[in-house]
C-alpha cells in the first residue's frame, strides 16, 4: 500500500507529539527531525524535504501554536495542510475544451501504463457524461494499436486507428475531424512512447503538439520509479509543456515519494493515479484527501463517491439502516463484504476510513484480502439461519461443526467471528462520519 511506511512513522511521530501536552520549541525540533527522517525514507526529493520541513517549523513556532491549548493538533494541522500544498493543495482537473473536442494527448516511456490509462480516463470521464474517442497514435508499436482496440472494444468506447503506415500527426487530424462528425467530445491520443527520453520521441511529440493542438498534454509515470518519476516529469515538461500527470500503480508497494515530489519539483500537478489494472482503477488525485490518508484521518469522500458511482441510491439506503440498525447479522455480513469488493480491494478501501487506515490497527483486523471472501462465504454459508442470525451464541462445539463443514478449521471461524465483530463497528464508525457529512476524518 502506497505510503504504508510514511503514514506509521508520521502517525507515531504524532502520537508522540499528542502525548505530551504542553510543547516547547525543542519537542518541535524533535519532531520534525522525525518527520524529515519518515519523508527522506519514502524516496522524497532531498530538497523539497528541506523546505517542507523548514516552512513547517516557521509556521509551528511562528505563531501562537505552543501557547496554543492543542499544540499537537495545530502542528499536525500544519504539517497536513503543508503535505497537502507540496501535492498541488487543491484537485486539478483535465483543462476541457470551450468548443468541444477536448483534445488530450497522452506521452510517457515504455510500461509506464500509457495505453492502459488512456482507456481507463476515457472510461472515467464517460462516466462524467462525457463522449470519448481513443486513438490509436503508436505506430511503432502494432502490439500497442492491437492493445487500445481491445481495451476500447473491452468498453464499447470506439478506437480510431489507421494502422502504422501514416504519421502521428497524419492520424491525429483525422481523428480530431473523425470525432467532430461522430459527435465525440473527447479525443485521447495515445503516442508512441520510448525505453528511454530520446531526442526523436522529443521532436515527434513536439510536432504533434504543433499540429494537433491538444488542450491538455498528460504525462503517465510509473510510482513505483520514485525519484525516477520525477526527473522524467521534469524533462518532458521542459520539452512539451505538460499540463498535468498521472501517477501509476500507486497500488504497488511503493513508498510514495513520487507524488509527494512531482509538484513541488516541477510545478505540475498529479491528476489522476492509477491505482490497479482493471479499467475502472483511476481515480482523480485529490491531495488534500491523500494528505488526511497519510496521517491516519482516513478518505470518507472517496469511499462515498465510489459508492455513489457503484451502487444504487436504493441499495445505499437500505446498506445504510442495515449499518446503523442494532441486528446486523452474518447474512448482512457476508452482502456487505461483497458490496464493499465493488468499490475496489479490500485493503485499499480500510485504508480510507479514519482510524483505520492507520497500518497497525489494519494489521489487528488480520489480513482481510479478496481471497479471504471465499474462505468467509464458506463459513457463513455452513452455519445455520439461527447462527447467523445470534453470532454471539455460536460456542465452540458448533464453531467445530462450522469448521468442518466449510472445509476450513476451527481458527478460521474464530477469525470470521472476529472480523464480523470489527467489521460491525467499523461500519457504524463510517455511518456516523456521513451522516455528519464532515470532511476527513477525527484524528485517531
Ligand atoms: P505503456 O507501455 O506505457 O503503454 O504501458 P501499458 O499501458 O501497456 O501498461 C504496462 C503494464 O502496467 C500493464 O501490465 C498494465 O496493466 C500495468 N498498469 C498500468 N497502470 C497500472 C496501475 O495503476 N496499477 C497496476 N498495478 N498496474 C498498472
Amino acid at each position: 500500500m502506497v505510503f504504508e511506511g510514511l503514514a506509521e512513522k508520521l502517525q507515531e511521530t504524532f502520537r508522540k507529539l499528542k502525548s505530551k501536552g504542553r510543547l516547547t520549541e525543542a519537542d518541535v525540533d524533535e519532531a520534525m527531525k522525525e518527520v524529515r527522517r519518515a519523508l527522506l525514507a519514502a524516496d522524497v526529493n532531498f530538497q523539497v524535504v528541506k523546505s517542507f520541513v523548514a516552512r513547517v517549523k516557521e509556521r509551528a513556532v511562528g505563531q501562537d501554536v505552543l501557547s496554543s491549548l492543542t499544540p499537537a493538533q495545530q502542528v499536525i494541522k500544519i504539517v497536513r495542510d503543508e503535505l497537502a500544498g507540496l501535492m498541488g493543495g487543491t484537485q486539478s482537473k483535465l483543462n476541457l475544451a470551450p468548443k468541444p473536442p477536448t483534445i488530450v494527448m497522452m506521452v510517457g516511456l515504455h510500461g509506464a501504463g500509457k495505453t492502459t490509462t488512456a482507456a481507463k480516463l476515457a472510461n472515467l470521464m464517460r462516466k462524467q457524461g462525457r463522449r470519448p474517442m481513443l486513438v490509436a497514435g503508436d505506430v511503432y508499436r502494432p502490439a500497442a494499436i492491437k492493445q487500445l482496440q481491445v481495451l476500447g472494444e473491452q468498453l464499447g468506447i470506439p478506437v480510431f486507428s489507421m494502422g502504422d503506415r501514416h504519421t502521428p500527426v497524419d492520424i491525429a487530424r483525422a481523428a480530431v475531424e473523425h470525432a467532430v462528425k461522430q459527435g465525440r467530445d473527447l479525443v485521447i491520443i495515445d503516442t508512441a512512447g520510448r525505453l528511454e527520453i530520446n531526442e526523436e520521441m522529443m521532436a515527434e511529440l513536439e510536432t504533434l503538439k504543433a499540429a494537433v493542438r491538444p488542450h491538455e498534454i498528460l504525462l503517465v509515470v510509473d510510482a513505483m520509479t520514485g525519484q525516477v518519476a520525477v526527473n522524467i516529469a521534469e524533462t518532458f515538461n521542459k520539452r512539451l509543456g505538460l499540463d498535468g500527470v498521472v501517477l501509476t500503480k500507486l497500488d504497488g508497494d511503493t513508498r510514495g515519494g513520487a507524488a509527494l515530489s512531482i509538484k513541488a519539483v516541477t510545478g505540475c500537478p498529479i491528476k489522476f493515479v492509477g491505482v490497479g489494472e482493471k479499467l475502472d482503477a483511476l481515480e482523480p488525485f485529490h491531495p488534500d484527501r491523500m494528505a488526511d490518508r497519510i496521517l491516519g484521518m482516513g478518505d470518507v469522500l472517496t469511499l462515498i463517491e465510489k459508492a455513489q458511482a457503484n451502487f444504487d441510491a436504493e441499495q445505499v439506503a437500505r446498506l445504510n439502516k442495515k449499518i446503523r440498525s442494532a441486528d446486523f447479522t452474518l447474512d448482512d455480513f457476508l452482502e456487505q463484504l461483497q458490496e464493499v469488493k465493488k468499490l475496489g480491494p479490500i485493503q485499499q478501501i480500510i485504508s480510507m476510513i479514519p482510524g483505520l487506515g492507520n497500518m497497525k490497527k489494519l494489521k489487528e483486523l488480520g489480513d482481510i484480502d479478496d481471497r479471504e471472501l471465499v474462505y468467509v462465504e464458506a463459513i457463513i454459508k455452513s452455519m445455520t439461519p439461527w447462527e447467523r442470525a445470534h453470532p454471539h451464541e455460536i460456542n465452540g462445539s458448533r464453531r467445530r461443526r462450522i469448521a468442518r463443514g466449510s472445509g476450513t478449521t476451527v481458527q478460521k471461524v474464530n477469525s470470521v467471528l472476529k472480523q464480523f465483530e470489527q467489521t460491525r463497528k467499523m461500519m457504524r464508525q463510517l455511518a456516523e462520519m456521513g451522516k455528519g457529512g464532515k470532511k476527513g476524518g477525527k484524528l485517531p
